[in-house]
C-alpha cells in the first residue's frame, strides 16, 4: 500500500504505521525519524537542524525534499510505503506530486487521523520515546510503559522525553500543525485522495484502511 498519513502530531501516526508494516511489508518513512537520527549522530545535516526541531519548528522543505527524493527510490520502498509526517507543508505536498509523477508512483489514499485535542496533548506529553536512533521505540508511561522503567524493553537503551516535547514546545508544534500543515487535508480531499478516520484508537484505524483497500 502506498498511504499519507495525515494527523496532527500525538494523533498515532507512527503506530498505525507500524500496525500497518505487519499487513503487507510495507515500509514506515517518518522523516521525523530520519531528522532525529541524524540529530542524535551529529551529523552536518543534524547539526543544522537541531535547534529548529528542538523548538518545534519546520526544517526547510527543500531539505526534506532531498531527503524523500532519495529514500522513495530504495528498493525497499518498492512493495508500498507509509508516509509518517511527510508531507507538512503544501510546498511539500506539491513537490510530492511531482515526484511521484516523475517516478510513475500512484498514492492510494492520504488517510487523516482525527483525534481530539484534549487526548493530543494528553498523549504527547505522556510519550517516551528510545534515546537509540537506530530504534526509536515509542512509549507511554500511562497506556504503555517499558518492562523495566526508563530502559527500552527492545534495544536496552534509555528511554527519555523528546525535547521537543516539553509543554511549550508541544504548543508551538500544534499551532504550526494548524497553520502550515492542517491546510493538507483541503489539499488531497481535492486530489480526490482524502480518507478522514476517527483516531482515537490506532486499531480502528488500522481496520478502516483495510477495510478502505480491500485487504
Ligand atoms: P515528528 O516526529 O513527525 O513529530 O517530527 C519531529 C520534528 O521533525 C518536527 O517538529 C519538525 O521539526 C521535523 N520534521 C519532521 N518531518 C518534517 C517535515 N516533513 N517537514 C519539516 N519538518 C519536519
Amino acid at each position: 500500500m502506498k498511504l499519507i498519513l495525515l494527523g496532527a502530531p500525538g494523533a498515532g501516526k507512527g503506530t498505525v504505521a507500524k500496525l500497518l508494516t505487519e499487513l503487507d511489508g510495507s515500509v514506515q518513512i517518518s522523516t521525523g525519524d530520519i531528522l532525529r537520527g541524524a540529530v542524535n549522530a551529529g551529523s552536518d545535516l543534524g547539526k543544522q537542524i537541531e535547534s529548529i526541531m528542538k523548538a518545534g519548528d519546520l526544517v526547510p522543505d527543500q531539505l526534506i525534499m532531498d531527503i524523500m527524493e532519495e529514500r522513495l527510490q530504495q528498493p525497499d520502498c518498492e512493495k508500498g510505503f507509509l508516509l509518517d509526517g511527510f508531507p507538512r507543508t503544501i510546498p511539500q505536498a506539491e513537490a510530492l506530486k511531482e515526484l511521484l509523477e516523475r517516478l510513475g508512483i500512484e498514492l492510494d489514499m492520504a488517510v487523516n487521523l482525527q483525534v481530539p485535542r484534549e487526548v493530543i496533548l494528553d498523549r504527547l506529553t505522556t510519550r517516551r520515546t528510545c534515546s537509540n536512533p537506530e530504534c526509536q521505540a515509542i512509549y507511554n508511561v500511562k497506556s504503555n510503559p517499558p518492562k523495566v522503567e526508563g530502559v527500552c524493553d527492545k534495544c536496552g537503551s534509555p528511554v527519555i522525553q523528546r525535547d521537543d516535547e516539553t509543554v511549550e514546545a508541544i504548543s508551538h508544534r500544534l499551532e504550526t500543525y494548524n497553520e502550515k500543515t492542517a491546510p493538507l487535508i483541503g489539499f488531497y480531499e481535492k486530489e480526490g485522495l482524502l480518507t478522514n478516520v476517527d483516531a482515537t484508537s490506532s486499531q480502528v484505524v488500522v481496520d478502516a484502511i483495510k477495510e478502505k483497500l480491500g485487504l
